[in-house]
């Protein structure tokens, strides 16, 4: 190629500007004040509001409400589920049975990468001398690498659930990485109550192991049951300095321990 001819060849740009601001989060806060659960999913969901967006679920106590909510609108929804490989069998029962239920078309298992589990967890023991090393693994790898390909991600989250998510905004950046990925809290507000009403309104099937005293549930090896009074994530990582799973951490302190910098969990 001649100097000239590559001269006038024009110049590709490659944006690395963050997707979404804090100032862009504010204006949806302010834009959707007022509005209903069901007027802001139709705008993110229908009307592509904020992008390419994915729904990140564990299909666990309370996820019925927000699929419903999304099944409603767009049942061909992505929606990502992290198949940790240490699920209780009926929370993969339950994702089977909503699926159906819902009509749910969207639905992607994220596994842990294989030769990773073998490299730093042979024994799928690591839950339980380093939870923020085996959640790395089993959680925020994959969802990462699944999140690349969004602009958004839509989390089942309520400011109820815990002293470390009360006063939970609807629009938030996701500080997991540098992309300026928005994270969508649409039940932000909702309180128990609002969940009960749900499920009973729309006749939704309750997890199995609700009744049986897990108000929370994840991974089978670090969920208890909780007692009467306590907060309901009480029973995740008990006796543990842990509160969220490497997907979500509460506000910008480092309250995760070992976790990587800034990475927010989702479950
Ligand atoms: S919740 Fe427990 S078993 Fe599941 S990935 Fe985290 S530490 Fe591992």
């Amino acid at each position: 190629m001649s100097t000239s001819r590559a001269a006038n060849r024009p110049i590709d740009r490659i944006s690395t500007a963050p997707a979404f601001t804090e100032a862009d989060a504010d204006a949806l806060n302010s834009r959707f004040t007022g509005a209903s659960t069901q007027e802001l999913l139709g705008s993110v969901l229908r009307e592509g509001l904020v992008g390419r967006v994915a729904v990140v679920s564990s299909f666990g106590a309370e996820s019925a409400v927000l699929l419903h909510l999304v099944a409603s609108i767009a049942p061909a929804t992505p929606v990502l589920f992290l198949d940790t490989r240490r699920h209780f069998p009926e929370t993969l029962a339950y994702r089977d049975l909503l699926i159906e239920r819902l009509g749910l078309t969207g639905v992607l298992n994220l596994t842990p990468d294989a030769a990773v589990l073998e490299a730093r967890d042979a024994s799928n023991l690591r839950w339980s001398y380093d939870p923020d090393g085996c959640c790395e693994i089993r959680k925020v790898v994959p969802l990462a690498g699944a999140l690349a390909h969004f602009d958004a991600s839509i989390t089942g989250r309520k400011g109820f659930q815990s002293d470390t998510r009360a006063g939970l905004p609807r629009f938030e950046i996701d500080h997991a990485d540098t992309a300026g990925r928005l994270k969508v809290n649409p039940l932000a507000d909702w309180n128990s109550d609002d969940i009960a009403a749900y499920f009973a309104t729309h006749d939704l099937p309750a997890h199995p192991l609700v009744a049986q005293g897990y108000p929370s549930i994840g991974c089978s090896p670090c969920t208890s049951k909780v007692a009467p009074g306590e907060d309901p994530r009480a029973g995740r990582w008990r006796g543990w300095d842990k509160t969220e799973c490497g997907i979500h951490v509460p506000g910008q302190d480092d309250t995760e321990g070992d976790l990587p910098p800034e990475f927010d969990p989702v479950f």
